[in-house]
C-alpha cells in the first residue's frame, strides 16, 4: 500500500477516535457536572422555600401562644378586678389597683407585640405564597433542563456507539504494523492528534525537539516512528 494511502486510513481512523474521545468527555464529565449542578440548584430552591416556611410557622405559633397569654391576662384582670370590688379595706383597694394597673401594662405590652407579629405575618404570607409560585416555576424548568441532559446523554451514547463500530471498520483498512503504532501512540498520548508532522525540527503534538536521527526515519517512511517524548507517530513531509 501506497504511504500516501496509509496515512488517508490513518486519518480516517484518527478522526473517528477523536470524536469517539469528545464525546467520551462529554459523557463522563461536562454531562455529569451540569446534571449536578441541577440537583444543586434543586436542592437550593426546595432549602430556600423549606427555610421560609418553617420561620413563618414559627412565628404563628409564637402568636398562638402570645393569644394564650393575653386571655390569661385578661382572665386574672378580670378576677382581681371582681376581688377589689369585695374588698373593704381602702389600702387593700388601693394594693389591687396597683396590681390591675400592673396587669393592664402588661396587656398593652402583650397587644403590641402581637400586633407587629400579625403585620410580620401577613406580610409574610404574600412573600410565601410568591416564593412558592417561584419556586414551583423554578423547579419546572430544572426538570426541563435535566431531561434535556438525559435527552443528550442518550444521544451521545448512541453516536458514540455508531463511531466506535465505524473506528473499528477503519482499523482493518490500516495496515497491521501501523495500526499496531497507532495504537501504541493513542495509549500514550491519550489526546489527538496521534499522528502528527515534524514542524521547524518539532513534534507537532508535545512540540518539542526531535533528533536528527528521528527526523530521518520520518522522513522515510518505511517504518513507523515515533516521538521520544510523547510517542506520537511523527511525519516528515519535504518542505514546502
Ligand atoms: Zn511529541
Amino acid at each position: 500500500m501506497l504511504f500516501v494511502d496509509i496515512l488517508k486510513k490513518l486519518s480516517v481512523l484518527q478522526d473517528l477516535d477523536g470524536q469517539v474521545l469528545i464525546i467520551r468527555s462529554m459523557l463522563d464529565e461536562d454531562l455529569p457536572r451540569a446534571r449536578s449542578m441541577v440537583l444543586d440548584k434543586e436542592a437550593a430552591l426546595k432549602k430556600a422555600l423549606t427555610t421560609t416556611q418553617d420561620a413563618f410557622r414559627q412565628k404563628q405559633v409564637r402568636q398562638k401562644s402570645l393569644e394564650s397569654e393575653l386571655a390569661a391576662k385578661e382572665d386574672l384582670f378580670a378576677k382581681q378586678k371582681t376581688l377589689q370590688a369585695s374588698v373593704k379595706k381602702i389600702d387593700e383597694y388601693n394594693a389591687l389597683n396597683h396590681t390591675l394597673e400592673q396587669i393592664d401594662h402588661e396587656i398593652t405590652a402583650l397587644e403590641d407585640v402581637e400586633l407587629k407579629l400579625l403585620i410580620e405575618i401577613d406580610d409574610n404570607k404574600k412573600a410565601i405564597e410568591a416564593l412558592e409560585a417561584q419556586t414551583i416555576e423554578g423547579l419546572a424548568s430544572l426538570k426541563a433542563e435535566m431531561q434535556l441532559i438525559d435527552k443528550r446523554v442518550s444521544e451521545l451514547k448512541k453516536e458514540k456507539q455508531t463511531l466506535e463500530t465505524e473506528a473499528i471498520e477503519a482499523q482493518k483498512e490500516v495496515p497491521p504494523d501501523w495500526l499496531n503504532a497507532y495504537n501504541f501512540a493513542k495509549k500514550q498520548a491519550k489526546r489527538p492528534p496521534f499522528v502528527v508532522n515534524i514542524q521547524d525540527d518539532r513534534c507537532q503534538g508535545c512540540h518539542l525537539k526531535i533528533s536528527s536521527e528521528k527526523k530521518q526515519m520520518a522522513r522515510d517512511l518505511k517504518v513507523p516512528c515515533h516521538c521520544d517524548t510523547c510517542n506520537r507517530i511523527l511525519l516528515k513531509f519535504p518542505e514546502q
